[in-house]
C-alpha cells in the first residue's frame, strides 16, 4: 500500500517527495513565540512559589509513609490548581519498605558515636543490635574479591569518597557500593555493612540511598556513615587500631503497596496524541523534604508547562504530558510502570519526545540529545540551544538517558535530551537531612524554568517528528 502511494506521489507531484527528503525548518513565529516565553519566564517566580508550597504543606514524601500519600494529593490538587487541561494518576504496584531508627556506636578502642543512616531496604539487626570488629575496604570491587565466608562476624565497611564534578561524574563510580555492596559483603560472610556516604560534603550528613534490591530486604544490615564519621574510622585504622561498633538498625518491609504517578497535560490543539514528556519524580527520601531531589525537577516542570498555557494564545500543536513518577528512589518503579503500561495500551509511539529534571536547582549549562533523535531533527535541538544561548546554555555533544525516569522509555527508543545542570554541589545535600527549600536559589529556579519552556514549546510546537 506504500509503495502504491508513494509511487503516485512520483507520478503526479515530485516536489512532494523532494520536501519529505528536506528538514522540516523551526518557524519564525515559533522561534519568536519561544524567545519570549524564555524572556519572560526569567520574571516569574511561579517554579519556586510551587517548590515552596510542596516541600512546606507536604515535605518528606517516601513511598508507604503518609507523606507520600499527601504528595500525591498535592500533585493533583495543584494540577488541577493551575487549570491543566487533564489531570490523573496512575497505580502502581511495589514492595514498601521503611526506616523506623538506627544507632552505631564505636565500642573499642575509644567509645564514641557515629552518625548513620540505614540504605533502602537494609534488613534489621537482630533485636539489641550486634557487635563487630570493623574490616575496611577501599573500594566496592575489593570488597567483591574478599573470600566466601572471610567476614565471619565481621562489619565491612567501604571507605572510598566520591569526587567533586560539575555534572556529578563522580556518583555513578562510588555508587555502587551503595546499590551492589551489601551483596559481596554477604557473600563474604560479613554480619553487616558500613559505606562512607556517597556525597561531597563535610557534614555529619549520612546520605541514604537505594540498593538494588526491589522486593524485600537485603539479606544483611547496610547502613551509610557520614563523611567526618567515615574519617573517624578511618584515623583509627591509621593508628593501627581495628574498631570494635555496635550497630543497631531496624527497618520495616511493607510488603505490597499501591503508589501513583501524577499526570497533568496540556492539550495539544492539532495533535493532541502526540505527547511531549517532562517531569519530575515525586517521592524523595524520607530524611530533609526533598527540596533539590525531586521537589525543583517536579516544580520546574509543573511550572514551565504551565507557563506555556498561560503565556501562549493558542496551546501548543502536540501535549505537554508533565509527568510526577512514583517511588523513583527505590528502583524507577514508577518510570518502568508508565513505559510498560504505553507498551501494552499502544500509546508508545506516540511519545515523541521527552526529558526528566532530576539534578537539584543548579542552572542549565548545557543541552544534548540522545541517539535516538533522528539526523534530520538535530537541526531542531540545535535551534533550541541556541535559544537557550542567552540563558547560558551551549549545546553539547554525548548521550542522554534524558534523566532517570525517561530510562525505561529511552530503552524503548523514544528521543529525549538532557538539560545538563550545574550540579558541583549537589551531592553536599542529596538523600541527607538537608535536602530542604533555603539551600534553592529561586534565581536559579527562573533560569531553568526558562529552559524548560523553551525545550517543551519547540518540541510540542515544530510539526516534524524527533524519530
Ligand atoms: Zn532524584
Amino acid at each position: 500500500m506504500r509503495i502504491f502511494i508513494t509511487s503516485l506521489l512520483l507520478l503526479v507531484s515530485p516536489t512532494i517527495i523532494l520536501a519529505n527528503d528536506q528538514l522540516i525548518p523551526v518557524s519564525e513565529k515559533t522561534k519568536k513565540t519561544a524567545a519570549l516565553l524564555r524572556d519572560s519566564a526569567l520574571k516569574n517566580n511561579s517554579a519556586y512559589e510551587i517548590l515552596s508550597s510542596l516541600t512546606t504543606e507536604v515535605g518528606a514524601r517516601h513511598p508507604g509513609t503518609p507523606g507520600e500519600k499527601n504528595g500525591i494529593d498535592w500533585g493533583v490538587r495543584t494540577f488541577k490548581k493551575l487549570g491543566f487541561d487533564k489531570v490523573w494518576t496512575e497505580d502502581v504496584q511495589m514492595n514498601g519498605w521503611v526506616r523506623v531508627s538506627e544507632t552505631a556506636e564505636v565500642m573499642a578502642p575509644y567509645y564514641q558515636k557515629l552518625v548513620i543512616s540505614a540504605l533502602g531496604r537494609s534488613s534489621s539487626t537482630p533485636e539489641g543490635g550486634l557487635k563487630g570488629d570493623i574490616v575496611e575496604f577501599e573500594t566496592y570491587a575489593d570488597l567483591d574479591k574478599a573470600a566466601q565466608g572471610s567476614l565471619q562476624g565481621k562489619i565491612a565497611f567501604i571507605s572510598n569518597r566520591m569526587e567533586r564534578k560539575i555534572d556529578g561524574a563522580g556518583y555513578g563510580p562510588a555508587n555502587i557500593a551503595r546499590t551492589k555492596g551489601y551483596m559481596a559483603a554477604a557473600k563474604a560472610g560479613a554480619s553487616a555493612l558500613l559505606i562512607r556516604s556517597i556525597g561531597t560534603d563535610d557534614h555529619r550528613n549520612p546520605h541514604t540511598g537505594g540498593t538494588n534490591i526491589f522486593k524485600g530486604v537485603t539479606s544483611i544490615p547496610v547502613a551509610a556513615l557520614s563523611n567526618p564519621d567515615a574519617d573517624q574510622l578511618e584515623r583509627l585504622f591509621a593508628l593501627g587500631h581495628t574498631p570494635k561498633v555496635k550497630l543497631n538498625i531496624k527497618t520495616k518491609d511493607l510488603g505490597p503497596i499501591v503508589t501513583k504517578n501524577v499526570i497533568g497535560e496540556i492539550t495539544g490543539r492539532e495533535k493532541p496524541n502526540e505527547i511531549v514528556v517532562i517531569g519530575g519524580h515525586l517521592d524523595s527520601w524520607d530524611l530533609g523534604t526533598g527540596a533539590v531531589d525531586d521537589g525543583a525537577g517536579v516544580a520546574i516542570t509543573m511550572a514551565a508547562a504551565n507557563f506555556i498555557k498561560n503565556t501562549v494564545k493558542e496551546r501548543p500543536r502536540r501535549t505537554i504530558r508533565v509527568i510526577l513518577w512514583g517511588a523513583e528512589e527505590l528502583g524507577l518503579i514508577g518510570a518502568r510502570a508508565y513505559a510498560k503500561a504505553r507498551q501494552e495500551d499502544g500509546t508508545l509511539k506516540d511519545h515523541i519526545i521527552g526529558s526528566e529534571s532530576d539534578f537539584g536547582a543548579g542552572p542549565v549549562y548545557g543541552l544534548k540529545s540522545s541517539e535516538h533523535v533522528a539526523p534530520k531533527a538535530i537541526h531542531v535541538i540545535d535551534t533550541m540551544a541556541g535559544l537557550m544561548g542567552p540563558l547560558g546554555v551551549t549545546r553539547r555533544s554525548g548521550g542522554t538517558m534524558g534523566g532517570p525516569d525517561m530510562i525505561p522509555l529511552h530503552a524503548l527508543g523514544i528521543p529525549s535530551v538532557g538539560l545538563m545542570q550545574n550540579g558541583e554541589d549537589y551531592f553536599d545535600l542529596h538523600h541527607t537531612p538537608d535536602d530542604t527549600l533555603d539551600k534553592v536559589d529561586p534565581k536559579m529556579m527562573r533560569q531553568n524554568m526558562a529552559v524548560w519552556t523553551v525545550f517543551a514549546y519547540i518540541a510540542a510546537e515544530w510539526p516534524g517528528t524527533f524519530k
